[in-house]
């Protein structure tokens, strides 16, 4: 299965993304994650973006294009993806349909006033790459997960959330009409409980 979660930032696709990948034995590909990633080991390409993503812009498309159709070309995705953060404009839609196009795309409906507080609430893990709300986890900074110190990324207040917001919704969300066109849309609510939205998709995926 070749599944691709579209949403806002912050709408909760790396959460459903690790129950997805778990449940369904799928490669979960951030590219977020990787960029991260390249920046933590101070790649090349790490350098390239870092200044980019702190602002909350996207990586360049060419760059961004490669990355992933390298990536696809691991063995692991003989049994097809789970595609996090990726596409997020036109260009890479159409540049992946080029090289592997996705059987179902799930969008991730949130009410875009509440992610400003989903996101400044974020607390990530920069060791297991979950991230948790301090709604639910409190003032600690451990990661219930592994142990590891969790940490607030630095594209994570309120000015570049704003900015990532604005970047949404004037290139990411023409999507969810780009592949409603290909009938490969489904929407999901993500305004409710992770494990009732993870629920509303397990019902989708069957
Ligand atoms: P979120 O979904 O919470 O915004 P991500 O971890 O998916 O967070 O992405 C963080 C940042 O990584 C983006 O704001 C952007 O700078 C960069 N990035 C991730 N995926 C892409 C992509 N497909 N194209 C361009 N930039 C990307
Ligand atoms: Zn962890």
């Amino acid at each position: 299965m070749k599944l691709i979660l579209l949403g806002a930032p912050g709408s909760g696709k790396g959460t459903q993304a690790a129950y997805i990948s778990d449940k369904y034995d799928l490669p979960h590909i951030s590219t977020g994650d990787i960029f991260r990633e390249n920046i933590k080991k101070q790649t090349p390409l790490g350098l390239k973006v870092k200044e980019i993503m702190d602002s909350g812009n996207f990586c360049p498309n060419d760059v961004t294009v490669e990355l992933v159709k390298d990536r696809l070309k691991n063995e692991d995705c003989k049994k097809g993806y789970l595609l996090d953060g990726f596409p997020r404009n036109l260009f890479q839609a159409e540049a992946l349909d080029e090289f592997c196009s996705p059987d179902l795309v799930i969008n991730l409906e949130v009410d875009l006033n509440k992610i400003e507080r989903r996101i400044t609430g974020r607390r990530s893990c920069p060791k297991c790459g979950n991230s948790f709300h301090v709604d639910f986890i409190g003032n600690t900074n451990v990661c219930p997960d592994c142990g590891e110190t969790l940490i607030i990324r630095k594209d994570d207040n309120v000015e570049t959330v704003k900015e990532r917001l604005h970047v949404y919704s004037e290139q990411t969300a023409p999507l969810i009409d780009f592949y409603t066109k290909q009938g490969k849309l489904v929407s999901v609510d993500g305004d409710k409980t992770i494990d009732e939205v993870f629920e509303q998709i397990v019902k989708v995926l069957g």
